[in-house]
């Protein structure tokens, strides 16, 4: 494949694919609903008013430009140069905050009065009731009845928000029967309901969207380690991936520079062989999930095989099909880091730094450990979001009660 190819391939077709994966596999009722979205997001995200709304809230309301942190312990302790991107510092506590400031902004252009949402982490729930707040427009949030007691904390902040919460009793209760959720109601309420999605997952148009709004990330990181360095490019950018959008923005201003390494860390949960993962990259296989074609992990006959991260944002099953395709073309590779891993990486980096990632962050930072950095590498990792949530988890698991 030809340069030029391979940089038009990371921007999906017509019909939504990136090379054989993405597309809008959904049920015919669904299909007014995404034409409609096709036919406005790109009009609106390019329109001036939108830029200007989008920046400015970006700025003044969830704390941006992020930091490009110098991470000098650590970096000795690696024997290289490693920088943070500080999505953690963001309003709300992650970069998940970009995602819905954009999608509440496009919802609102779309005169769209109800929103939905599915959480799994919670971290998505509360992105998306607070700019629901911030827009003064109805919030309903799906979440898996096991999340909801595991994540309290965010549960109570969704309601403070004024969102009503609802759990997913079906399945394993966790985040994909909470999207099921969310995409009956969805079919139920047509016309007045916008569907804000929280991952570069689902029918196409979404993973488009939702990577174009992350990619602020590698927008500010890309300018920021030039000044800083005087370099032009990282030799690495590092991000976790569940669905896959903070990897998607950390990667996109560099998807077309191939002297820049992309690496995406995936939950391996108790080992890849367990049983008990959330591997899609490792041990996927292409199929259908949540109206797209990508990796997901499925049983022999088909059933979608139910995931397990300790961490709840990278408990799914599937990964963003820009991703399966960034795979299959060799343009990004794909690490997998256990609990136990993570757990270590992320007192490492509390214990260096004083900074407490979250655990989905830590698996970005515990892949470290499997690449072969040199002296004068440069790598950037992006800290997708703060440890808070995961505080109970923490002292727990590393006996520190
Ligand atoms: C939700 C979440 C993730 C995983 O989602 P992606 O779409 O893969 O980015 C990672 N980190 C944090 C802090 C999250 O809240």
């Amino acid at each position: 494949m030809t340069k030029e190819e391979l940089s038009k391939s990371f921007h999906p077709d017509e019909k939504g694919f990136y090379g054989p994966f993405g597309g809008a596999f959904i049920p015919e009722m669904l299909i007014p609903n995404i034409e409609n979205l096709k036919k406005n997001y790109l009009k609106v995200i390019h329109s001036e008013t939108f830029k200007k709304e989008f920046k400015s809230l970006l700025q003044d309301y969830a704390g941006r430009p992020t930091p490009l942190y110098y991470a000098s312990r650590l970096s000795k302790k690696y024997n290289s140069h490693i920088w943070l991107k500080r999505e953690d510092l963001t309003h709300t506590g992650s970069h998940k905050i970009n995602n819905t400031i954009g999608q509440i902004l496009l919802a609102r252009e779309m005169g769209k009065k109800r929103i939905i949402a599915e959480t799994g982490a919670g971290q998505h729930g509360v992105a998306t009731a607070t700019v629901c707040a911030l827009a003064g427009l109805e919030c309903i949030v799906y979440m898996g009845e096991i999340d909801i007691k595991r994540q309290a904390p965010n549960v109570a902040r969704m309601k403070m928000l004024g969102a009503e919460v609802r759990a997913a009793t079906s399945g394993s209760r966790t985040l994909k029967d909470a999207t099921n959720e969310a995409i009956r109601d969805w079919i139920a309420h047509p016309t007045e309901t916008y569907y804000l999605i929280g991952s570069v997952v689902g029918p196409h148009p979404y993973p488009d969207l939702v990577a174009r709004l992350q990619s602020i990330i590698s927008e500010e990181s890309k300018q920021q380690f030039r000044e800083k360095t005087g370099n032009e490019f990282p030799d690495y950018v590092v991000a976790c991936v569940g669905g896959g959008s903070n990897a998607a923005g950390s990667f996109y201003h560099f998807l077309e520079h191939p002297q820049v390494k992309l690496i995406g860390a995936e939950a391996a949960g108790m080992g890849l062989s367990s049983g008990k993962t959330a591997a899609s990259m490792a041990l996927g296989e292409t199929g259908i999930i949540h109206g797209s074609m990508t990796y997901l992990m499925q049983t022999d006959d088909g059933q979608i095989t139910e995931p397990y991260s300790i961490s709840a944002g990278l408990d799914y099953p599937g990964v963003g099909p820009l991703h399966a395709w960034l795979n299959k073309s060799g343009r990004a590779k794909y690490l997998s880091v256990t609990d136990k891993e993570a757990l270590q990486a992320a007192l490492l980096l509390t214990r260096e730094e004083g900074i407490i990632p979250a655990l989905e962050s830590a698996h970005a930072l515990a892949a470290l450990n499997q690449m072969e950095i040199k002296p004068d590498d440069n790598v950037i990792i992006t800290i997708s979001g703060r440890g808070d949530k995961d505080m109970q988890t923490f002292m727990d698991q590393l006996n520190l009660v």
